[in-house]
């Protein structure tokens, strides 16, 4: 029996900390964890599950549409932001308490506090005050919204966080930012009704992903009736006499809306939360530096998910809080392979990914076959929406692995998930050509490009 309160205490309650939680604990770990919000964390309460939700609610309008091409009338359509809202909020408590309740399940002790480090081995709860000294420290507090906040005018923005409790659907919204998160709250309010605009000061949308991509998804926001608006950014944003706001860009454009959301990118949550006083290192960004195993610089504190800025996902703060459970209670050390992480963007279209874009295979090799095949799925030739989907393959021109494959069109989040595994596995494009395709499905095209539609060589 240590010394300690605990042998580990948990500082956030979200992805990363609950599961590494729950897994040290079932390894026999005296554990504790605190949180400050609720327990979930970003990607239960105000993150993945609330905005899948919201895609969801977005997508019936161009459904209704959709029907009518396939003999249905569907009637006067009403819409109810404030049922949405009720309805997703009872969904995401009932999701708490299970993360609470499977918590509580494995003798975690649960403390409704935000924590702060005093030293390497002592917690502050600040709730009550009350200090608890553990063996080891896992840091898993996550991110915050990055609001910009030299921007005159920046108080009237709302982030993600407000967009998901606003009392009333804005008529008129402006979303700034163009990576994921921007783009999918432009598709919930355009699906919503909501005149929408979307500006990024980039050249293009969805930075990090395949160019190709990037593209589609933009010209297909744009055909929905989404403004975009590229290589600008907001200057100021003033409160009009009747609450609206105005807008002005670097670029000379004045953008007036009810709601500007920003959506510029997220920040480690490592404020006053005391490192110093432990001798925790953190990088430029505040982001906590770790080794491949999670271990900051001080030999008991470790820490997972987005507070460490490696990949800002979901599964991956699950896994890393897992591997680090494993390794320093379950006598099983495994880190975290961060190098092949499928991923989807729900945006409308929706986008899968896995694996090397053209530009990063590029620099891996010159030679490659790129197999890109853009079409119009079935359901659109009855329905008659103008909306393409794509599916591109990178090949090593060499060894013929496949090295991506990337896709934008209806369930190409789901794709994401199997091709994943094939990609894993090491599948080559003569795995993917001697498989017999599922007929008729939008997936089959990737089992029946024959030809390469470019092959470059250095
Ligand atoms: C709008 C949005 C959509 C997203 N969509 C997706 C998606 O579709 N797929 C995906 O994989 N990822 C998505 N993400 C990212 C995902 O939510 C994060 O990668 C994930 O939640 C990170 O987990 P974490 O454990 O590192 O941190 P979090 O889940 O953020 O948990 C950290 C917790 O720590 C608490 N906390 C902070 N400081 C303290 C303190 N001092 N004391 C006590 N508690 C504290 C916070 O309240 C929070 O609950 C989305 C994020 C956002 C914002």
């Amino acid at each position: 029996m240590s010394d300690y309160d605990y042998d580990l205490f948990v500082i956030g309650g979200g992805s990363g900390g609950v599961r590494a939680a729950r897994i040290a604990a079932t390894h026999g770990a005296r554990v504790g964890i605190a949180e400050e919000y609720r327990y979930g964390g970003t990607c239960v309460i105000r993150g993945c599950v609330p905005k899948k939700l919201f895609v969801y609610a977005s997508k019936f309008s161009e459904e209704f549409e959709d029907a009518e091409g396939f003999g249905w009338s569907v009637g006067e359509r009403t819409f109810s932001w404030q049922k949405l809202v009720a309805a997703k909020d009872q969904e995401i408590t009932r999701l708490e308490g299970i993360y609470r309740r499977n918590l509580e399940r494995t003798n975690v002790e649960v403390h409704d506090s935000r924590a702060v480090l005093e030293d390497a081995h002592t917690v502050r709860l600040l709730s009550t005050g009350q200090t608890v000294t553990a063996k080891y420290i896992l840091i898993a507090v996550g991110a915050s919204p990055n609001v910009d906040s030299g921007l005159p005018g920046g108080e009237h923005v709302i982030t993600s966080n407000e967009a998901f409790h606003m009392s009333e659907l804005p008529g008129k919204v402006v979303v700034s930012g163009g990576g994921y998160i921007a783009v999918e709250f432009a598709g919930i309010f355009n699906g919503l009704g909501v005149d929408t605009t979307l500006i990024y000061r980039g050249e293009e949308i969805l930075r990090g992903f395949d160019m190709d991509l990037r593209t589609t998804v933009r010209q297909e926001m744009e055909k929905k009736g989404i403004k975009v608006i590229l290589n600008d950014t907001f200057a100021s944003i003033d409160k009009m006499p009747d609450g609206s706001l105005l807008g002005k860009t670097s670029g000379g454009k004045i953008l007036s809306a009810d709601r500007i959301m920003f959506a510029i990118g997220r920040n480690p949550h490592t404020r006053d939360l005391g490192l110093e006083r432990a001798g925790v290192e953190v990088d430029g960004s505040g982001a906590i530096r770790v080794t491949p195993d999670s271990r900051t610089n001080v030999d008991n504190i470790y820490a997972v998910g987005d507070v460490t800025n490696r990949a800002n996902l979901t599964p991956v703060a699950i896994r890393e809080g897992h591997a680090f459970a494993d390794t320093v209670f379950g006598g099983n050390p495994w880190t975290v392979d961060h190098s092949l992480i499928a991923t989807a963007v729900f945006s409308q279209p929706e986008m899968g990914t896995v694996g090397l874009t053209q530009e990063e295979a590029l620099k891996r090799t010159p030679d490659l076959d790129i197999y890109k095949s853009s079409f119009r799925p079935m359901k659109h030739t009855l329905s008659g929406r103008d909306e393409k989907m794509l599916m591109k393959m990178i090949v090593d021109a060499k060894t013929q692995r496949v090295l991506g494959v990337h896709i934008v069109g209806p369930d190409a989040g789901e794709l994401a998930q199997i091709l994943g595994v094939t990609l894993q596995m090491g599948a080559t494009k003569a795995d993917f050509d001697r498989t017999i395709a599922v007929h008729p499905t939008a997936a089959e095209e990737l089992v029946t490009m024959r030809e390469p539609t470019e092959r470059l060589r250095g």
